[in-house]
């Protein structure tokens, strides 16, 4: 292991900093990356698995274009993988229904997606209003008080644990270090330039650095001149045992694994920084689940768990580089799912250019400065 001399240090190596660093790596960038022990908070590893477009963007259009970029990019974030290291992440993309269980959701959905569908303009966004009928072609599990849904080609699901041992895997098969047991305490920015970063396992130094750290990203960025605003939002997942294939199509809270498991989720509450379960939510969890597949019932919850989203106030990503320390980024999202090709494909090449496209400053932190926007 080197110690010094790589052209970036990323901090975390959850979903974000895991694919940013595949993609330097892949990009040939001498890269280390550096991780927590396994008590540390992990949204890559209590997510949902979705790779989710629909209704995303409402009131920033940016959003909208860039989750649908990546939808289309996973084809070749998983060819990438498998060339690497020979893991799939078993991405599909059959198009994912979001099912209503009254007409005013419905039409609630409706003029969401007309909205979208607006704000694409001549990018277009295709979706489809399911009735009653249409709906139980594509989902013929679906109960009687379903009042029918809504559809777009863009969505899909992938296995995010698979997911996360792939970009571990590549990363490490193109040459980049990855340090588990290293939390980062401290970023020093060089006076010539560049950061060093002060491990439990000892000093890294490189030439930029990428702060990717879920929770952690907030104490980390305020040590090169970065406010990141993040907290976090608990999100409870349940799992049932594995059925033959009953869902053709992930919908927005339930879906079946290429395992066979359903997964049912996942709520949303402010818990503060608590990751267990609650007993009620479970119930509420699977109340929904059994009103629109009516089959569940029958089966035996297996698991559940906890985990922590990483929310920004807006719930859009955060993309920056520090203007008092050029060279250090930060990267976060509560999608790292969805758009873990666009970070490793894409993103991770403004690190390389030292430059983060104009069209994509929306998710700059500027844009919670109080100051700037009087
Ligand atoms: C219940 C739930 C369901 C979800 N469902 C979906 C979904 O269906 N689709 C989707 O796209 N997204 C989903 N998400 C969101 C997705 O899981 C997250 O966006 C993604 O995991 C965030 O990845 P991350 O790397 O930013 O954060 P994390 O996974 O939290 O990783 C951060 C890493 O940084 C490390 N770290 C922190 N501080 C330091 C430090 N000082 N030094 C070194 N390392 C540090 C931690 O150890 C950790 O490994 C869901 C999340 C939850 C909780």
């Amino acid at each position: 292991m080197r110690c010094d001399g790589y052209d970036v240090v990323v901090i975390g190596a959850g979903l974000v900093g895991g694919a940013i660093a595949c993609g330097l790596a892949r990009a040939g960038q001498r890269v280390a990356v550096l991780d927590e022990e396994d008590a540390a908070y992990r949204a890559s590893r209590g997510n949902f698995g979705l790779v989710w477009v629909q209704g995303k963007g409402v009131g920033r259009p940016e959003y909208a274009r860039w989750s649908r970029a990546s939808s289309e990019r996973w084809f070749d974030l998983s060819e990438a993988l498998v060339e690497d290291c020979g893991l799939a992440p078993c991405y599909a993309r059959p198009g994912g229904v979001v099912p209503a269980l009254s007409d005013d959701e419905l039409s609630d959905l409706d003029s969401m997606l007309a909205g979208l569908g607006q704000a694409a303009g001549n990018a277009g966004y295709e979706y489809e209003i399911l009735d009653r009928s249409r709906i139980r072609e594509l989902l013929p599990a679906c109960g009687p008080e379903v009042a029918g849904g809504t559809w777009t080609p863009y969505d899909g699901q992938a296995n995010p644990l698979k997911l996360m041992r792939g970009l571990h895997a590549s990363l490490v098969a193109r040459g980049a270090d990855y340090l588990s047991g290293a939390r980062a305490d401290g970023i020093q920015p060089l006076p010539g330039g560049g950061f060093t970063v002060r491990t439990a396992r000892g000093a890294i130094s490189g030439n930029k650095v990428v702060i990717a750290a879920g929770h952690g990203s907030k104490a980390l960025g305020a040590m090169v001149g970065l406010d990141v605003p993040v907290h976090p939002e608990h999100g409870q997942i349940l799992v049932t045992e594995r059925v033959a294939p009953l869902l053709d199509h992930p919908t927005l809270n339930i879906r079946q694994t290429d395992e066979g498991s359903l997964l049912l989720g996942a709520s949303q509450e402010d818990r503060g920084f608590d990751t267990s379960v609650l007993a009620r939510t479970s119930r509420d969890i699977a109340h929904r689940a059994v009103r629109v597949f009516p089959c569940v019932a029958a089966l035996r919850v297996v698991r559940t768990w906890g985990a922590l989203r990483v929310m920004t106030p807006d719930g859009f990503p955060i993309y920056d580089q520090s203007k008092a320390h050029p060279g250090a980024f930060v990267f976060t999202c509560h999608s790292g799912v969805t758009l873990a090709a666009n970070h490793a494909l894409e993103a991770s090449r403004w690190v390389i250019e030292g430059r983060i496209p104009e069209e994509m400053a929306c998710f700059s932190t500027d844009r919670f400065d109080v100051s700037q926007a009087a």
